[in-house]
């Protein structure tokens, strides 16, 4: 009798205990490798998601076992699905998503497209810079470097998550 109590115990347990996991991962820009911020993760059939934080990781917890579609949204970019992610009870699913987007700029290319040619080539810097010495009179007004020692240009501050890369001092052009 105390037998029959017990699994009657076990299976009364087993049908109460809802088997939830947890979705978690990261996202990076296929071109650049560089995190994708400023998002949403959204479980399209439960309307469950995360947004996206500032190094591209997010999570959702507590996610009924089975297997969902996530719908990705990345700011200034078109919505893309993920399909097929399966989640375990008791486990969590870890993703790494390269996320491709119709971005035209790619790091590794540094060949002017125009010259063909590398050598007065320089990368865009994107943010505050901060000079060691007062040059700022070397600038005209759209932010470009006079200067031709200088060995990179400023990009501002504004980043889209589609910016180029590099800069031809050459023929002036970003790309
Ligand atoms: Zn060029």
């Amino acid at each position: 009798m105390k037998f029959a109590i017990l699994i009657f115990f076990l299976i009364f347990l087993n049908l109460n205990a809802i088997p939830t996991g947890t979705i978690k991962g990261e996202i990076y820009y296929s071109n650049s490798k560089l995190p994708v911020r400023y998002g949403t993760i959204e479980i399209k059939s439960l309307k469950k998601g995360s947004y996206i934080d500032s190094i591209g990781n997010f999570e959702i917890k507590n996610i009924e076992a089975g297997v969902y579609d996530l719908k990705l949204h990345v700011n200034y970019f078109d919505d893309s699905t993920l399909n097929n992610i399966r989640v375990n009870s008791d486990s969590v699913t870890d993703l790494k998503i390269s996320f491709v987007s119709n971005c035209q700029y790619s790091r590794s290319d540094s060949i002017c497209p125009v010259c063909k040619k590398i050598d007065k080539v320089i990368p865009i810097v994107y943010g505050l810079i901060v000079f060691e010495n007062d040059k700022t009179d070397t600038t005209d007004n759209s932010g470009s470097i006079i200067e031709e020692e200088q060995s990179f240009k400023m990009g501002g501050c504004n980043v889209t998550g589609c910016d180029p890369f590099w800069y031809c001092r050459r023929d002036s052009i970003s790309f």
